[in-house]
């Protein structure tokens, strides 16, 4: 077994400064703990888009999304979630981790990534509703 992508995952996402990478996209303002700005996925004109850099977490009590990192590249590059885990590997310089050893199958291979990526944001997703 080569690694496991859900700890692929989970090292990406601690290495990923949230706060950094979404202020590429939304300006933030600070708020305590937490980090506020205007929404970029819904016209508003007072800030409800809240990034949680303990969590790893945003969401917005304008229109109700939210997610980690990789859920913010999705909406907002509007990529499919193993292209936003690519996008930020890349920006790191990491490279995505072998699934099968000895396997040349990219479909294959997509397939069984995008499953286990699904998983683990399931988690995450339900980690933030708690
Ligand atoms: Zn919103």
């Amino acid at each position: 077994m080569g690694l496991l992508p859900q700890r692929f995952i989970d090292d990406l996402r601690l290495q990923a400064n949230l706060v950094q990478i979404i202020q590429e996209y939304v300006p933030l303002k600070r708020a305590g703990r937490t980090y506020k700005g205007l929404c970029p996925f819904h016209a508003e004109k007072t800030p409800s888009f809240h990034v949680n850099p303990d969590k790893g977490f945003f969401h917005c009590f304008g229109c109700g999304v939210g997610g980690d990192v990789f859920k913010f590249l999705e909406l907002h590059e509007k990529v499919a979630f193993p292209d936003a885990v690519r996008m930020l590997a890349q920006k790191f310089g990491v490279s995505l981790p072998e699934l099968e050893d000895g396997s040349s199958d990219d479909a294959r291979r997509d397939s069984a990534l995008r499953e286990a990526l699904l998983k683990a944001h399931e988690i995450a997703a339900a980690y933030f509703r708690e």
